[in-house]
Order: structure tokens, then C-alpha cells, then sequence
């Protein structure tokens, strides 16, 4: 992962500024938490390292290892609450003890709540001399506008095919893995969640109800069935839309799919997907959607 990770436009940004000694104070890495998490060793590593982050010298191992002086990993646990804020603020004001800078790294950034945020405002806008923050946050969406206007936004990015690939199969390795690649949409998050049970659960599902339900009875099947992946609402619809895609490029595997529903029926059906997905976010109930979709495979022409 690390080798992908540095190849992205975000990490060579910052391993820029470093090596021109123009770092920032503060930067905001947006992408899902697996990637982000190892990302902020990776920037630490860019900031203290003689190298420009080798990876291999005593420094970079021990950024690596989460026991180096000069970085400050905040929170402790999930999230940060207003006494490590302030402790944060404290801890900042000492200088560096073996680097030219320390470097905060803020775990996890979008669970903080807003009366956190505005607590660290200030020092996120100017920060001590030599003081450079570094945020993980896999929903910007959630931090203050007050705080994105104060940071450099670093988005990790979608990744390949061929990058997802080579991450799972260092991960799982002899597992099968071509589903969760096709699924995950450029996520790695995606990608892990369907190497997982529930997730290798909720593909099947979604792949089964394309090909099998038609009719009144196998719709009132499905739709009980579906009631099991409620918490994973948006995603059952990004997953039947991959899927119904892939059936309409006529990629290999979804041939039942595709003359079961034929190519308008696919067409139609992507519609509907994209509108039960948009009715989630605009708090329509998940199993409302759902039947919704259902009815309109269960009835499907070719
Ligand atoms: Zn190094």
C-alpha cells in the first residue's frame, strides 16, 4: 500500500514542500480510513526524515512504529475531546526534542465535534514555528468550513483496478479477490468490505436478486431478505449498479443477469437504482427504497 500511496498526487505534494522546505502548517488528507491512516506515516515520515521519507532509517522506523518524539498523534482513542484539545494546545508549545519540526497528526479528523474544531482554530491557522498539522479525514464534509478554509485539502483519490489488485492480494493473500476489485468503485474500504462475510453476503444477495427475482413471491422473498443490509443502505444501490453495468458492457459472468433483463430493462433499471440511492440521501427509509427497486426487477421484461 505504502509504494501506492506514494505515487499519488497528495503524497508528492507534501514530499515536495519538504524538500523545498515549504511545508504548510496544516494539511487535510481526505480518503477512506485505511488509506488515510497509513498516508499520515507516510507524510510524517516526508517531514522528519533526512531522506525525504526512505522508509528504512531510524527515523522514518520509528514514525512508523508510533514512538517518535517530534510526532504527536492525537486522539488517544476515537475522538478528540476538549481536555486532549487542550493538551493539544500545550504540547505544541514545546520545541521539536531531535527534529527540526514536529509534526501533529490529527487521527480521524471528521469524528471531531464542532466545539473541538473551533478549539483548535486558531492553532491550526498559526501554529507555533516549526509546527506542522497533519488531518486524516475520510468525510470532509464533516469538519468546519472555518477549519477546510484554514488547511490544504490533499485528496487521496479513487485507485485503479490494478492498484486495488495489488493491495488485496498482498492483504488476503490466496483468497479470491476479483469480486471485491470489480465492486469496491475505486475504494479500497469498499474493496476490504467485500473480502469480508457480510460483504461477500450482501454481493451475493445483490447478484441473485438481479438474475432470480421476478414475480410477487420472489419479490416478498427479497425484500425480507434485503431487511439484513439496512445499515449498508447506499451501498446495496452502488452494488446493483456496478453490477447491472457490468451485465450491460456483457463482461463475462453476468451473461444470466443480462438475458434475464435485457439491455433496456438494464437501462431502466440503472434509472431506478440511481433514484432510490438519491431518495437515501434525502432520508427516504432504506426498506421503502428498497421494495421500490424490487418491484421494479420483479415485474422486468425483457
Ligand atoms: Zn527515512
Amino acid at each position: 500500500m505504502d509504494a501506492i500511496l506514494k505515487q499519488k498526487r497528495a503524497y508528492q505534494q507534501i514530499h515536495a514542500d519538504a524538500v523545498k522546505g515549504m511545508l504548510c502548517h496544516a494539511y487535510a488528507v481526505i480518503g477512506g480510513e485505511a488509506e488515510t491512516e497509513a498516508f499520515l506515516t507516510l507524510a510524517a515520515q516526508a517531514m522528519l526524515c533526512e531522506q525525504g521519507g526512505c522508509g528504512a532509517c531510524r527515523t522514518c522506523r520509528r514514525i512508523k512504529e508510533g514512538n517518535h518524539p517530534d510526532v504527536l498523534h492525537f486522539p488517544r482513542g476515537e475522538k478528540m475531546n476538549v481536555e486532549e484539545a487542550e493538551a493539544l494546545l500545550d504540547a505544541v508549545l514545546l520545541s521539536p526534542v531531535e527534529a527540526s519540526r514536529k509534526v501533529v497528526l490529527l487521527h480521524h479528523a471528521h469524528k471531531m465535534t464542532p466545539i473541538v474544531q473551533n478549539k483548535l482554530l486558531k492553532v491550526l491557522e498559526e501554529p507555533p514555528k516549526n509546527v506542522h498539522f497533519v488531518l486524516g479525514a475520510a468525510n470532509p464534509d464533516a469538519l468546519l468550513i472555518t477549519v477546510r478554509s484554514r488547511v490544504v485539502s490533499l485528496p487521496i483519490g479513487s485507485f485503479s483496478e490494478a492498484e486495488i489488485t495489488r493491495i488485496l492480494s498482498a492483504e488476503f493473500p490466496g483468497a479470491g479477490i476479483n469480486r471485491a476489485v470489480k465492486l469496491s468503485g475505486g475504494s479500497l474500504d469498499t474493496a476490504r468490505f467485500f473480502m469480508s462475510e457480510k460483504g461477500n453476503a450482501l454481493a451475493e444477495y445483490c447478484m441473485r436478486a438481479l438474475r432470480d427475482c421476478r414475480g410477487a413471491m420472489s419479490f416478498a422473498s427479497y425484500s425480507t431478505k434485503g431487511q439484513a443490509f439496512k445499515e449498508y443502505g447506499a451501498l446495496l444501490f452502488d452494488t446493483l449498479s456496478i453490477l447491472l453495468l457490468y451485465a450491460l458492457k456483457g463482461e463475462s459472468g453476468f451473461s444470466s443477469v443480462r438475458s434475464s433483463l435485457g439491455e433496456r430493462g438494464i437501462v431502466r433499471l440503472l434509472d431506478i437504482a440511481a433514484l432510490c440511492r438519491k431518495k437515501l440521501s434525502y432520508h427516504c427509509s432504506f426498506l421503502f427504497a428498497l421494495d421500490e427497486f424490487l418491484l421494479a426487477l420483479s415485474t422486468a421484461e425483457d
